[in-house]
């Protein structure tokens, strides 16, 4: 690979892309490639989408950074209807996921000392979270690997095995601020957690007194044919962190809270020189024009539907290669039984982008205005992606 001075921090293919188009993408290969990554849950409305190609260009030409020393209509305006087709009434905008999640922790913990607990600053997580890369972020998510070599992680977070109740609520104690998890989690290998463990942590968080952080800044922003993947269990959080989806591939993240938590931020607790500036909002409210019209979110319901059906076959017809397949939505995983980069490989030189994850899981994240007609070219793409892979396991290639 040629080398660059950009850090290695990922391992990346040697593809780029140069130019895309709705699902497409036109790879530096000279081969189009079926999106059903979207850059990480990221190009909710696919590539190049005329509206918001219009809103760019529109906000350009006007005025793109101000500073949160003034009044931003726009982020107003995003803020707003972020609230009116959700739990919240505050909204913190923020660049990116992490940083969304860095204003959750911050925000829960100023709750308990703005009411006279200080004392309740832990933070209850689960096994396989991912809530980003900030030094809270990773401590929040406990993954040793991200944690290796960097110092003392922050203080104040216990963490859980996956789906376990009763372990949770005994880590809920006396000096717990909140509960934190995905309600499907993503990185971790599109684990979903049950509807009933969701309503029973909000049960628990409404017992104990204690705040409820949903991260839904991968499954949000309508990606499981809601608005938000909370809407299937009918939990509503405190706070919740959004970023990926909702700037359509402009940075943007938030962090949404109902107004008793949010109002303890009072002026001088957080800040940000270009969160929620003109630009990012000018897209932010683009996306949201789209994902709110009438019948959209039903739409990708539907296609969720379809993919489903379309994998639970697929793993049907490669008992070798696949496991099982699991998510909801347009947020799909594959539970491979080879190593989930072969099977990521060998979608890819069929020309379909898609994403490994943790749990040895290929994720299935397509633009939302995905069609049947895409889906099956995608399940098509990944059958014959399999075929090659049980033909290397029988010629010892793979394991
Ligand atoms: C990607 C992700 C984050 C971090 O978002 P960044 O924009 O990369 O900082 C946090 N939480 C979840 C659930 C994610 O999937």
């Amino acid at each position: 690979m040629a080398s660059s001075a950009v850090y290695k921090t990922y391992a990346r293919t040697e593809l780029a892309f140069e130019t895309g188009e709705g699902v497409w993408l036109d790879g530096s290969d000279g081969r189009r490639y079926l999106d059903f990554g979207s850059g990480i849950a990221v190009s909710s409305l696919g590539h190049a989408h005329p509206h918001l190609v219009a809103a760019m260009k529109d906000m350009a030409d006007k005025v793109w950074h101000t500073s949160n020393i003034f009044r931003i209509p726009e982020q107003e305006r995003l803020a707003d209807r972020l609230c009116a087709a959700s739990f919240a009434e505050r909204v913190f905008v923020t660049n990116s996921g992490t940083e969304a999640a860095d204003a959750a922790i911050k925000t829960a913990r100023r709750y308990h000392y703005a009411n006279g607990a200080p004392e309740r600053f832990r933070i209850v997580t689960v096994e396989g979270a991912f809530h980003g890369r900030t030094f809270a972020a990773i401590a929040a998510g406990g993954n040793p690997k991200y944690l290796e070599g960097f110092g003392p992680p922050l203080e104040g977070f216990d963490q859980v095995p996956f789906g376990d109740f009763e372990a949770l609520k005994a880590a809920v104690g006396p000096a717990t601020a909140a509960v934190m998890l995905e309600p499907i989690q993503g990185e971790g290998g599109i684990r979903p957690f049950p509807h009933d463990y969701l309503r029973a942590v909000r049960k628990l968080c409404d017992e104990t007194g204690t705040l409820l952080i949903l991260d839904e800044v991968q499954c949000g922003m309508g990606r499981t044919g809601k608005l938000f993947a909370c809407e299937w269990s009918e939990v509503e959080p405190d706070i919740m962190m959004v970023a990926k989806g909702i700037g359509g591939g402009f940075p943007l993240g938030a962090c949404l809270a109902t107004a008793e938590v949010g109002d303890v931020m009072i002026p001088g607790t957080h800040g940000s020189t270009y969160g929620g500036n003109p630009l990012a909002c000018a897209m932010g409210n683009a996306v949201l024009d789209v994902v709110l019209e009438p019948g959209f979110l039903e739409a990708v319901a539907g296609r969720g539907i379809v993919l489903k059906q379309a994998l639970a076959g697929l793993v049907d017809s490669h008992p070798d290669v696949f496991e099982t397949s699991r998510g909801e939505g347009l947020m799909q995983g594959l539970k491979c039984r080879v190593a989930s980069g072969d099977v990521v490989a060998a979608a890819r030189a069929e020309g379909l982008v898609t994403i490994a994850a943790g749990d040895n899981v290929v994720r299935l994240l397509p633009p939302l205005v995905v069609t049947d007609a895409d889906i099956k070219e995608a399940v098509d793409r990944l059958d014959r992606a399999a075929s090659s892979v049980e033909a290397q396991i029988q010629s010892g290639g793979a394991a």
